[in-house]
């Protein structure tokens, strides 16, 4: 059996991903930082229903010792590091802590995978928002970098380093340059997610309106559980190499918001609102991405169009409202959309608390 190690297994990545490896027969070993609320770090893996099927551990990106004891003791086949600070706008808040996780700690990864179990498979996390102000209209592998963020200034370090380690030790190390992607585990300061769960309060007389920044900025939006196929592709190909993951699709925004407030059958005009203190000091405008090598090498697509994981996301949020208002953790009878990989007739567990953290931006 082949064993896998993730970090951020508790994000919205690691979660689909730990579900796919454990669907391909993978012994899966979830990285997790200690935390003081125990109860609730494992509410996306308790979703997919794939808690108790992943072993976590314990351990921090930025302390080198712990990911060596982690991979001495697990011997890994496949290390996914897909922890981060991963929140742009917070980027600008906590400028070191971010490039010390983003970026060091993707270093880290990297010796501790060179150290101790250098035949083990790297894939990076790397981050269209390494673009940023865009030097082609459409990106991809070939596209030079321009990052706008002190997040994107960490990624940019981590993947150089990814393809440093590639080239100098020989490891076989393969950044995803993935684009932005979503589903109804997103975290709810990011956009998409920030407007599904806006839409279900209003819906439900919760609220009645939703407050946001740029809507003109545009992004290549694709569903999550579509993504982490093509990080574990990467990871079966006998050469490592560096890969975009993009719908090639761009959206605004402003577009975003009609979309989702229709799956609830509402106006968004009359409901959403800006506000300059929502505009971040410097913009990513637009984002589009070309996946064609993704697509010829892995033989990867993206399945779920944007309207149809809007609709999942919006009936996710319009479920937890619902069980919340009832006091309950888990909505009785809903079963968001079910992904590929998710078994007929089980419904995913809901997180209790997804949607209790606010928007850091709002
Ligand atoms: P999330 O923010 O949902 O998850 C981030 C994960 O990193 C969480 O599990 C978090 O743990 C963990 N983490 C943060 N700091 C540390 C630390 N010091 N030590 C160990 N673990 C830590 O991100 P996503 O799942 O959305 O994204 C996965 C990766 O892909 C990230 O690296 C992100 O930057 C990158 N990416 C994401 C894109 C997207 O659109 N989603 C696009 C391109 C790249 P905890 O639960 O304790 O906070
Ligand atoms: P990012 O692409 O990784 O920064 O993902 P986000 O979902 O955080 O932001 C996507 C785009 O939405 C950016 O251009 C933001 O400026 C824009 N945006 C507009 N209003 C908001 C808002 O209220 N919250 C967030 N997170 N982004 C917003």
């Amino acid at each position: 059996m082949r064993t896998a190690l993730i970090t951020g297994v508790t994000g919205q990545d690691g979660a689909y991903l730990a579900q796919l490896l454990l669907d391909e027969g993978y012994r899966v070993i979830g990285l997790m930082r200690r935390s003081a609320s125990s109860d609730v770090v494992g509410e996306r893996l308790r979703w997919l229903g794939v808690l108790d099927r992943v072993e976590l551990v314990d351990a921090n990106l930025i302390d080198l010792s712990s990911l060596i004891r982690v991979i001495e003791q697990h011997q890994p086949d496949e290390v996914y590091n897909l922890a981060a600070q991963s929140f742009v706008a917070a980027s600008w808040q906590q400028p070191l802590l971010t490039g010390t996780v983003t970026g060091l700690g993707a270093a880290n990864v990297l010796e501790a995978v060179r150290i101790v179990r250098p035949k083990a498979r790297f894939y990076q996390a790397s981050s269209s928002e390494m673009y940023g102000l865009i030097q082609a209209p459409v990106q991809d592998e070939h596209t030079p970098f321009y990052p706008r963020s002190p997040y994107a200034a960490a990624k940019l370090y981590a993947h150089w380093m990814t393809v440093n380690y590639r080239e100098s030790f020989g490891l076989h190390a393969s950044s995803g340059i993935l684009f932005n992607h979503e589903s109804p585990l997103r975290g709810i300061e990011f956009v998409t997610r920030k407007i599904t769960d806006g839409v279900a309060r209003i819906k439900l007389g919760l609220a009645t309106e939703l407050t946001l920044g740029n809507l003109d900025a545009k992004r290549d939006w694709g569903h999550a559980r579509d993504y982490v196929r093509a990080m574990w592709r990467m990871l079966q190909q006998d050469e490592a190499s560096d890969y975009v993951v993009a719908t090639g699709r761009t959206t605004t925004i402003r577009e975003f918001c009609r979309i989702a407030f229709e799956c609830a059958d509402l106006d968004w005009q009359r409901h959403v609102r800006t506000s300059a203190s929502l505009v971040r000091p410097a913009e990513v405008d637009v984002l589009q991405g070309n996946a064609d090598k993704a697509r010829r090498v892995l033989g990867w697509v993206a399945e779920t169009s944007l309207e149809q994981m809007a609709a999942e996301m919006v009936e996710a949020d319009l479920a937890r409202h619902r069980a919340r208002a009832r006091g309950l953790t888990q909505p009785a009878a809903h079963a968001p959309a079910r992904g590929p990989s998710q078994p007929a007739g089980v419904a995913p567990q809901q997180p209790a608390g997804l949607g209790l953290i606010q928007p850091a931006e709002a």
